[in-house]
């Protein structure tokens, strides 16, 4: 049975999805005017490696990260570098994707953008309106967060607490009250030449939090299962999010669970360009691989907060070259041989425990317990000889359900051990292809893919891979 922890309640809870076998899950995407950081990198490879989870159970997951291409400090950005919101949001969207991938994580299955959801923003602003959660200003449209009763119920903040300090004008300029935050955002004089799109209540652009809810609603629907996000949102975002997901909807929860990321933070300083200490994603990449990285957050829990230093991602890559090792080995001790049940049985116990640990709310530490345990029981054996083929097959096949969700391992570099016969024919078939005989080459190639060797060309050259 999967238990996640709740923010919302504070409590581990078990996992039932609103509609069996299938899950509608949302993780707050990134402001793109600016290259990436790590800790953008933590949050999506977290979240990744818990959607690869779900699917593992097999769980139909519907993901969403959208793309915030619409904010205040994009405005000022695109003005500091002169250019236009569009370009701006153009050229970083492009990188924070080129950054998944080199990342390994999975695209959503859906990634929608601000620019391209401003028709579904104003209609959610109109019912707002309707419903008299919100009030128009001469500056914009705000939500009123009296009118909302359960307002504070994620982030535990009392009313009363709320109040900002700010300078709250009871003019027709101003919010009526601290709390108050925008939905929309008028053009201003001064901000001529800025992107806007006309509405109803005015020529203008959305406020930050509107977005999530409007593309919740349209890609996912009313209510949904999971929304995460790093613990910085929790408050405003996610509470104002369900401030006008369940205002507008009538419907609550807006979200059954919601999931919140611990932090990375560099040698214990929260990161920031004026201390020296902020790592983009494409300066971690120049160091180490997508893969090593992933790895090293995989060791910690998602909830945990992560504090980064290159020393202990190297010191973490040396498990991760170890667990390598040992799948390179796996494959050059295996014999002809009949399959021992006792492998089989440690495979299967591995297994259960590695889900058990995980179905506890994700919890990756105690899953890669499970296997660095299992690996010394396996590696014990090989020790003792009588490691059948069959035996490196079934302990492959777990290792290579464990990178369906964490894509850690580096099987490119597993060398394979032939025997002479298979050497013979190898070279055979490098001679013929040489003399241009391809004919017969390709004779050749069947009966090694028979033999369990598959041969691929390459752009590196010839790579050879046991099936
Ligand atoms: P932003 O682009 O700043 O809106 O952030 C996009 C996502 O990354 C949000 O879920 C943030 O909470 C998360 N995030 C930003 N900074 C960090 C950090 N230092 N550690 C972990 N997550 C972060
Ligand atoms: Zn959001």
């Amino acid at each position: 049975m999967l238990k996640v922890f709740n923010s919302l309640t504070e409590q581990k809870e078990e996992f039932i999805p609103l509609d069996k076998g299938k899950i509608r899950m949302y993780v707050c995407g990134p402001t793109v005017y600016g290259p990436g950081h790590i800790g953008h990198a933590r949050t999506y490879s977290a979240f990744d490696m818990i959607r690869r989870y779900l699917e593992y159970l097999h769980y139909q997951v519907n993901y969403v990260v959208n793309i915030t291409d619409v904010h205040d400090d994009m405005i000022k950005r695109a003005r500091e570098q002169n250019t236009d919101l569009f370009s701006l949001g153009k050229k970083y969207t492009d990188v924070f994707f080129k950054d998944l991938t080199a990342l390994h994580i999975q695209p959503a299955t859906v990634h929608p953008k601000v620019t391209e959801h401003i028709p579904e923003i104003i209609s959610l602003i109109q019912i707002l309106l309707k419903k008299r959660f919100a009030y128009e200003t001469e500056d914009g449209v705000y939500f009123k967060v009296s009118a909302f009763a359960d307002y504070g119920k994620l982030s535990k903040i009392k009313k009363t607490t709320q109040v900002t300090g700010l300078r709250v004008n009871t003019d027709k300029y101003e919010k009526h009250s601290a709390q108050d935050f925008a939905l929309w955002k008028k053009v201003k004089t001064g901000e001529e030449g800025i992107a806007s799109w006309d509405a109803p209540f005015g020529n203008g652009r959305p406020g930050w939090h509107i977005e999530c809810s409007a593309m919740n609603l349209k890609h996912l629907g009313t209510q949904i299962d999971l929304h995460g996000g790093a613990q910085d949102l929790k408050f405003p975002h996610h509470e104002n999010e369900i401030a006008q997901s369940e205002a507008a909807t009538g419907k609550k929860p807006f979200v059954k669970y919601w999931l919140h990321s611990g932090f990375l933070n560099v040698e214990g300083e929260k990161m920031s360009k004026s201390l020296g200490n902020y790592i983009e994603i494409q300066d971690l990449l120049k160091k180490h691989s997508g893969k090593e990285f992933r790895f090293f957050i995989s060791q910690m829990h998602y909830r945990s907060r992560l504090d980064f230093s290159w020393n202990e991602l190297e010191k973490t890559i040396r498990s991760l070259n170890g667990l390598n090792l040992f799948l390179q080995r796996l494959q050059e001790v295996s014999k002809q041989g009949i399959v021992s049940d006792k492998i089989q049985k440690l495979t299967e116990t591995a297994r259960e425990s590695f889900i058990a640990e995980m179905n506890d709310d994700f919890n990756f530490p105690n899953g890669w317990a499970v296997v660095y345990a299992f690996e010394k029981q396996v590696n014990k054996a090989m020790d003792l000889g009588n490691f059948s083929k069959q035996d490196t097959r079934i302990v492959l096949d777990f290792f290579k359900e464990l990178d369906s969700i964490f894509e850690i391992f580096s099987w490119e570099q597993l060398t394979v051990q032939l025997t002479s016969k298979e050497k013979e024919l190898i070279d055979l078939r490098e001679k013929l292809r040489k003399e241009k005989k391809f004919k017969e080459a390709d004779a050749v190639r069947v009966q090694l893919t028979q033999l369990g060797i598959q041969l691929d060309d390459t752009s590196e050259g010839l790579k050879i891979r046991k099936l």
